[in-house]
């Protein structure tokens, strides 16, 4: 069985050979095959022979590339992540493809990096880096916040959210979350508010929800509005969930204190690609650079040794599965009378 491995970067290709060659018992008859560029309508055909793909954050799956696929004898995606937004999935359905995911890879991982970001953010850690290297030890326009105290608004309290939760719990912090599937867990840290209240008494707002029809540009204009002034916006979940005209103009009015972003919406032309010898096209992104009160990060915040591994022992545990034609928990996807997906939120029975 030939699993053809989009978008993979050295990493991925040492966490999943290292999973692969560990489990020979499990997986001796599959076959590996590294393409270190995403999947495509340009580059499908070097899926051509592989029985399922394996695929990232950005690779594209759209009707027509999972058509392309299907018709080339390809009739599985496995997913090396947890969103699964660049995937049509109605339309896997229908061609009957397997698609599966790895529903959760150390949600501690993305947690401690939006804490990271949100203290970097807080304290001017980036900018004091820079700074000190140049001889300048003036700590004018570094002044931070104590956390202690402050009130953080957590959109989306599944495992990232409440993780965050327990990690800001011990700083002191007083929270709040939303989400349309309240869940008991998150009781012990804080209170539930709607998101309008969330927004109007936060003094950080962190993204943990899926991006989804439903939640795309959740943080537009209106909303932003709605934030605190001087308020702080965090996102580790997906680009599209912020608006990206509209938070320039926040920052630029200065209503929006603070924004970090280990997300955006255009990341798919530049996240995890050298561009540094480039003209970057994207003027939105590049305003967003000019501002010392942004932070940009390429999408890493799951980037850690344990998430690579969870990631990887998952992926071949899904493709075990599938070849195995067993149920596999991480389906996304109707599979004959075992799995049902309900509208783009995945449920699993
Ligand atoms: P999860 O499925 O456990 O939790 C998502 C939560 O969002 C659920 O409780 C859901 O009810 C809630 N939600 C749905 N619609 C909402 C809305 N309109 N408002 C508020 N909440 C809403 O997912 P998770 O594992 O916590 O991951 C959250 C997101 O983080 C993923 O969807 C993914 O996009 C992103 N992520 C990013 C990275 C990274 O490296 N930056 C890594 C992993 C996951």
């Amino acid at each position: 069985m030939k699993l053809a491995v989009f978008s993979a970067k050295p990493y991925d290709k040492r966490f999943l050979s290292h999973v692969h060659a560990k489990n020979q018992h499990f997986h001796s008859s599959v076959e590996l095959a590294f393409h270190d560029f995403p999947l495509s309508s340009h580059t499908v055909p070097l899926a051509h022979g592989a029985d399922a793909v394996c695929v990232f954050v950005n690779d594209t799956l759209d009707r027509a590339v999972l058509e392309d696929l299907n018709s080339a004898g390809v009739r599985a995606v496995l997913l090396r992540c947890a969103g699964f937004n660049n995937v049509d999935l109605e339309a896997a359905e229908a061609l009957g493809m397997f698609v599966a995911n790895v529903p959760s890879y150390s949600p501690e991982a993305v947690a401690e990096f939006a804490l990271a970001l949100i203290q970097t953010l807080n304290r001017n850690t980036h900018r004091a880096y820079n700074r000190v290297r140049e001889g300048n030890f003036d700590l004018t326009g570094l002044l931070g916040k104590t956390l202690r105290g402050r009130t953080v608004g957590i959109v989306g309290t599944g495992k990232i959210g409440i993780a965050l939760a327990h990690i800001l719990r011990g700083f002191g912090c007083r929270l709040l979350a939303h989400d349309p599937f309240p869940t008991s867990a998150f009781d012990e840290f804080g209170e539930y508010a709607e998101l309008d209240v969330l927004l109007a008494r936060s003094d950080i707002v962190s993204l943990h929800c899926p991006l989804m029809d439903s939640t795309r540009h959740i943080m537009d204009e209106q909303s932003l509005r709605k934030m605190k002034k001087g308020a702080m916006l965090v996102n580790t979940s997906r680009g599209g969930l912020i608006e990206t005209h509209s938070v320039i103009e926040a920052l630029k009015s200065g209503h929006l204190g603070g924004l970090a972003l280990d997300v955006y919406e255009g990341e798919g032309a530049l996240f995890y690609q050298d561009h540094s010898d480039d003209i970057i096209q994207d003027d939105e992104l590049m305003r967003l650079m000019t501002f010392p009160n942004v932070l940009v990060c390429g999408h890493q915040a799951f980037f850690t040794e344990e998430a690579l591994t969870e990631i990887a022992e998952c992926t071949l545990r899904n493709f075990d599965d599938f070849t195995r034609r067993v149920p596999c928990q991480n389906s996304l996807v109707r599979e004959g009378h075992l799995l049902v997906k309900r509208g783009s939120h995945p449920v699993r029975i």
